[in-house]
This record gives structure tokens, C-alpha cells and sequence, in this order.
């Protein structure tokens, strides 16, 4: 089996390590400046990305490859929430762009099944990004009447 798969799909579980633990930063700092509803959200989001980086382990070590524990990046810490949608926006863009070329790479290397694990992440992320990103939008349309929707 190709190591170049077994390489992408670890760097995609170094993603997924630092996005949970970057959702999991602005789920606990959320709650604690009352504002319930986000937190929910990125709590949510979390769990999923857990679910991605479970899955991709399992398909690396099918491969017989060695699962990564490390995160690529450390998470930010006490960012306003104009600046944790951004940091978010960046992640998924990020693992957007590199799940798209990791799923070519996989079909060139013969590896259906795990072309369709980087596909099936990647119509997850969409849906992550695109939450992020409505969510910037109708702060900067709405502002501070928006930002009491999203507390408790
Ligand atoms: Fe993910
Ligand atoms: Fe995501």
C-alpha cells in the first residue's frame, strides 16, 4: 500500500487534532462568557471532527500505517469571536483545499476507499466552513443584536 496515503491521511489527523482541540478552547471560553448557544455549536463541530480524526486512524492503520497524535498547529486562546470565526474560517479552508488534492492523490495512487474517506471529510467541512462563514457575515451585518441571539 502506498505510504504517500498513509503520509496525507496523517497529515489530515494532525488537522483534525488541532481543530478539535481549537473547537474544544472556544466551546469551554463561549460557556463561560455566557454565550450558550455558540458554545453548543463548537462543541458539536468538536465531536465531529473527533469522528474524522477516529476514522482516519482506523483507515491508516488498515494500511498499516502508525496513527499521528500530534496536532499540526496549538490552538488560540482568549480570542474575541470575531477573531475565533476567523481562526475557524482559516482551519477549514485549510483542510478544504488539502482534502480536495489528498482525494486526487489517492485516486492516482489506486486507493478508492480512501479517496472516498477524504470525500466524505470533505462535504463535512463544507458544511463547517460555510456555518463559520455565515456566521462572520451576519455579525458584521448585525452586530450586537446578533451576538444576544447567540447567548443563552
Ligand atoms: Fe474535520
Ligand atoms: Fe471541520
Amino acid at each position: 500500500m502506498s505510504q504517500k496515503v498513509i503520509a496525507l491521511l496523517n497529515e489530515a489527523r494532525s488537522r483534525e487534532l488541532t481543530a478539535i482541540s481549537q473547537y474544544m478552547v472556544q466551546h469551554y471560553e463561549l460557556e463561560d462568557r455566557a454565550f450558550g448557544k455558540l458554545a453548543k455549536k463548537m462543541k458539536e463541530i468538536a465531536i465531529q471532527e473527533m469522528k474524522h480524526a477516529e476514522g482516519l486512524a482506523e483507515r491508516i492503520l488498515f494500511l498499516k500505517g502508525e496513527p499521528t497524535t500530534k496536532p499540526d498547529a496549538a490552538a488560540q486562546k482568549g480570542q474575541e469571536i470575531p477573531a475565533m470565526l476567523a481562526t475557524d474560517i482559516g482551519l477549514e479552508n485549510a483542510a478544504i483545499k488539502m482534502y480536495n488534492e489528498a482525494s486526487l492523490t489517492c485516486a492516482a495512487e489506486k486507493d478508492q476507499i480512501s479517496k472516498e474517506l477524504f470525500e466524505k471529510l470533505l462535504a463535512e467541512e463544507e458544511e463547517h466552513f460555510n456555518f463559520f462563514d455565515n456566521t462572520k457575515e451576519h455579525l458584521e451585518k448585525l452586530g450586537a443584536a446578533y451576538l444576544a441571539t447567540l447567548a443563552d
